[in-house]
């Protein structure tokens, strides 16, 4: 028997490979590799897919979140509240457009807690930036955020790396912040064959300051308004992901919940809590599970690959030890999380026959762990 993977990047190039090829020779075809046509055509056939009015490629997710948070404003030394739990990416992007994380704590579903994110922007007048994260594929409650955003007047940029396609109720993740990030990195549900990101947004005054931002701050050729970055998505990732992944990501979003819902059903118990408002795209299924390491090692032996989102919080990290931040409270919810969640396999190429393995391996474990 073949291990079940986390991510099946062979099974994905069988089904998506001819259609890569052909864009691919388009690109070389065309001989214009950095920002023309292609790039302009999948960032309209993304805003499209997101429902918001344009989307600005860039070279990386990292690099989409502070270019919006540059696009807002935000300037070095000002605080922007975000949560401990989740890729790094999000709180170096708010280092390196010079601001000062603060971190609150998530609540069971592993999304930051709005209500002390709430109480947080009551206490501190100061703290006007905000960057919350879609964890896991799941959207946080886009109501509440609105409310929080009219109430203290907030700069939000949603960092939906993990959420594409996802929705609260009726709104798409991506549309009440001010600016949204999204990730091309080949592991989220909409991933390049390489690096790549986007800004999601309705402004067109913030858009622009976004696309000159990507590209050394020009206004025009030589005309340098702003400090820029050189954060270009490349025409051959915008063609690849045009022709062959965005065309196929709501068949690959359904078979993720398929699955997810099969996991939910079979691992009550185990699994986080989810509100029924939230449509989520799957991007990963964690579950709580005491003694994880050692389940973890027996599930390898069972040919079940897993993962940890995340091991440790992001402000223990080293690299942030001398660096200005500040922590509201004692995170014990992240920690929590930091120390028993478990992400199991979760993607579109996953036969019902593994998803099964999956599950009665989980159950093995946990049922041996009671003898
Ligand atoms: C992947 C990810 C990022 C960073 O994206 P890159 O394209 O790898 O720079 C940021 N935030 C979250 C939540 C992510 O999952």
């Amino acid at each position: 028997m073949t291990d079940v993977l986390m991510n099946d990047f062979a099974r994905q190039w069988a089904e998506v490979g001819e259609d890569v090829l052909k864009a691919t020779r388009r690109v070389g075809a065309s001989g214009w590799y950095i920002l023309g046509q292609e790039v302009q055509l999948f960032e309209q056939e993304l805003a499209s897919f997101c429902g918001c009015a344009a989307a600005v490629g860039c070279a990386s997710g990292l690099d989409a979140i502070e270019i919006a948070l540059r696009a807002l404003g935000l300037a070095p030394g000002q605080n922007v509240l975000t949560t401990p739990l989740s890729a790094f990416a999000t709180t170096l992007a708010i280092t390196r457009a010079g601001g000062v994380p603060v971190f609150v704590d998530v609540d069971e579903t592993g999304g930051i807690d709005l209500d002390l994110a709430e109480q947080a922007f009551e206490a501190d007048p100061d703290l006007r930036y905000f960057v919350p994260v879609h964890l896991y594929g799941n959207p946080f409650n886009l109501d509440r955020l609105s409310e929080l955003k009219a109430r203290f007047g907030l700069r939000i940029v949603e960092d939906c790396a993990q959420a594409i396609g996802a929705s609260w109720r009726d709104k798409p993740v991506g549309s009440v912040g001010d600016l949204a990030a999204l990730s091309f990195y080949p592991t989220k549900n909409l991933g390049a064959m390489g690096d790549g990101g986007a800004v999601l947004g309705s402004e067109m005054t913030l858009l622009a300051r976004c696309r000159q931002l990507r590209d050394y701050g020009q206004s025009a050729k030589y005309q340098h308004e702003l400090l820029g970055l050189n954060s270009r998505l490349d025409e051959l990732q915008a063609a690849i992901l045009r022709d062959a992944f965005l065309p196929r990501l709501d068949r690959w979003t359904k078979r993720r919940r398929e699955i997810a819902n099969l996991y939910r059903q079979a691992l009550p118990g185990l699994v986080l809590p989810l509100s029924s408002l939230a449509h989520s795209v799957a991007h990963l299924f964690p579950i709580k599970l005491a003694n994880r390491a050692v389940q973890m090692e027996r599930l390898r032996a069972l040919g079940i690959q897993t993962a940890i989102h995340y091991p440790s919080l992001i402000p223990d990290q080293p690299a942030l030890a001398d660096y200005r931040r500040s922590v509201i409270g004692e995170l014990q919810q992240a920690r929590r999380l930091a120390s028993e969640e478990l992400s199991l396999p979760l993607h579109p190429y996953l036969t019902d026959n593994e998803v099964g393995r999956v599950i009665e391996s989980i159950q093995a474990c946990v049922a041996s762990s009671y003898r």
